[in-house]
């Protein structure tokens, strides 16, 4: 991990989790409502937030980082902006130049591991150099979900303690280690967690670098608090806070656009304090 970033907003939202002993949602963003939302819930739960957006939301609502951003620095409890699997070497680099972001997911894990390790390695100093901090993945985690490209033919490969070391030695901040999770909806079973291998890469770490976690659709709140009991402090979630979102949405398709801005607001809200009130995060701001 960095010691050049003091004062990396994301980085401290996670340092003090660690210390607490809770996880911190780290939640996607696909419209300002939600971002709206998100922001809204952590000030009413005194909760940290780490908020996510999509490098295709760049794309696609190109204002929304800049509305977003607003969002954090006005807020009255810590939340941080985050890029989540930015999957391109060239978007990357001008995003650092462009965008105010706290911290990126470098994902090179589409490459070979060495490719993998090479990109990330030079990502991370060029993010490092502009105060932002890294996330990366390693292994990889399959599937795919909403924003981003599915794994399609390239088998899931699970977090080794060599590769854990490998990308401490990429400098990267946190690590999002594949564990048997997955993107996207889980078999009817549901997920299958390998929480000794998490519990292992958490002692390996030593604090050098924090734990995410993805692929937590269909998580009931017990796994989640097994997950944070075993080192997890970045919690990612999509469909956990969005899944009533989009079925208020269909729902009410015949609304009044102002009343679906104001009730969608509330919807998301209402999902992402019950789910810091799981993650342990409410009342700690
Ligand atoms: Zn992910």
């Amino acid at each position: 991990m960095s010691s050049t970033l003091p004062n990396n907003r994301t980085l401290q939202i996670l340092a003090a989790a660690d210390e607490g002993g809770y996880g911190v949602l780290a939640a996607i963003a696909y419209n300002v409502e939600h971002v709206t939302a998100l922001v809204r819930a952590a000030e009413a739960s005194h909760s940290p937030l780490i908020l996510l957006l999509f490098p295709s939301t760049l794309k696609q609502l190109p204002s929304l980082v800049f509305a977003a951003s607003a969002a954090c620095r006005a807020a009255s409890v810590p939340i941080s902006l985050h890029l989540d699997h930015a999957q391109d070497e060239q978007q990357i680099r001008d995003v650092v130049n462009t965008m105010p972001f706290d911290s990126i997911m470098v994902d090179m894990s589409h490459y070979e591991h060495e490719e993998n390790l090479r990109k990330t390695r030079e990502l991370t100093k060029l993010c490092h150099e502009r105060g932002i901090a890294v996330e990366a993945e390693s292994g990889r985690i399959n599937g795919g979900e909403d924003g981003i490209a599915d794994t399609g033919e390239l088998e899931a490969l699970l977090t080794s303690p060599d590769e854990v070391e490998d990308f401490l030695d990429a400098d990267i901040d946190i690590l999002a280690p594949s564990i048997g999770n997955i993107h996207g909806d889980y078999p009817p079973e549901g997920p299958k967690l390998d929480l000794g291998r998490l519990e292992r890469i958490h002692s390996q770490l030593r604090g050098r670098a924090r734990l995410a976690l993805h692929g937590t659709n269909d998580f009931s709140p017990k796994l989640t608090q097994e997950c944070i009991g075993n080192g997890v402090t970045k919690f990612n979630v999509n469909k956990l806070l969005l899944a009533s979102y989009h079925h208020f949405i269909k729902e009410n398709a015949d609304q009044p656009i102002t009343k679906l801005i104001d009730q969608g607001i509330e919807v998301v809200q209402r999902e992402t304090e019950k789910w810091m009130v799981v993650c342990g995060s409410a009342n700690r701001c």
